[in-house]
């Protein structure tokens, strides 16, 4: 049995209903998150409420709850589900309302979370990827959940039995369809900025900087041509699900001169450590 929340209430997710009028199911008029918990504790919460609470504000969704109203949400379905390491998907849409292009006044945000079992990969792992033309909008900064574009680049990659497509606009790296990127060069590590809303501010990216820092390495944010991509020491990609992997393969030519890859390996314990003693606990 799995256990969701949905406008104030839990439910059992196969009794959880939504009317065929919510605009995020006509219009993908939503936004969400992804994060996930460990040992009864949430790891990056406050990044993650931060990042949701910018994003309704962005769309122009009023924001339907509190942070302790979150947080009570999140510390009920971690003890409903006994404290098993859960990943938990939150949505919330500008509500239901009849189908128009114009935003509807006075209706309500429909907030929806759900959670499933989290298996912890520890493994450093190193994985094959493929370049694409990134052909998305102008505001990839924002969290929403229209990703049709994301799933069909995602998917050419899975076509190609590729993990991950790999995104360059104009010369440019930006991110994965699905994660942020970071490339190592003579001991720098370096990362698309967030400049320019091309590139979703990832919150594993975010701390990854952070602990590249902590250890005296350093990291840059600026534009990544491909070309910096292509001659990199390590790629690695982030995400809150998959944490950090290494991109050993692109296009089908090895990459990554440094076959060991030293940093990736050192940033990746360094990075489960600082999970380990950076949870929220509730
Ligand atoms: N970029 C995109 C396009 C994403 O969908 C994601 C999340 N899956 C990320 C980056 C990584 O973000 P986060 O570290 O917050 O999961």
């Amino acid at each position: 049995m799995t256990i969701c929340f949905l406008n104030g209430n839990y439910l059992d997710i196969e009794d959880a209903k939504i009317s065929v009028l919510d605009r995020g199911f006509i219009f993908g008029d939503s936004v969400y998150e992804v994060m996930s918990s460990q040992d009864g504790g949430i790891f990056g919460l406050n990044d993650h409420l931060d990042r949701l609470e910018k994003n309704l504000f962005e769309v122009m969704i009023p924001s339907p709850m509190s942070r302790d109203g979150w947080r009570e949400v999140f510390a009920k379905l971690i003890s409903i589900h006994e404290k098993v390491d859960l990943s938990f998907y939150i949505q919330v849409s500008r509500g239901s309302a009849p189908r128009s292009h114009s935003f509807p006044r006075d209706v309500k945000p429909t907030v929806f979370v759900m959670c499933q079992p989290y298996v912890r990969d520890d493994e450093f792992r190193l994985v094959a990827c493929i370049t694409l033309d990134d052909n998305r909008w102008g505001r990839c900064d924002i969290k929403t959940t229209s990703l049709l574009p994301n799933l069909m680049l995602k998917n050419v990659a899975i076509g190609k039995g590729a993990y991950e497509a790999i995104l360059v606009r104009d010369g440019y790296v930006t991110e994965g369809a699905s994660s942020n990127i970071f490339i190592v060069k003579d001991r720098q590590v370096l990362t698309p900025s967030t400049d320019h809303n091309t590139i979703l501010p990832g919150v594993t990216r975010k701390l990854i900087c952070d602990v590249v820092r902590s250890i005296g390495v350093v990291c840059s944010e600026r534009e990544v041509r491909r070309d910096e991509l292509l001659s990199a020491d390590e790629i690695w990609l982030t995400s809150s699900t998959a944490n950090i992997v290494a991109v050993n393969m692109l296009d089908q030519i090895s990459v990554g001169n440094d076959s060991r890859y030293p940093l990736g390996r050192r940033i990746h314990k360094a990075f489960r450590d600082y999970k380990v003693n950076n949870l929220l606990s509730f």
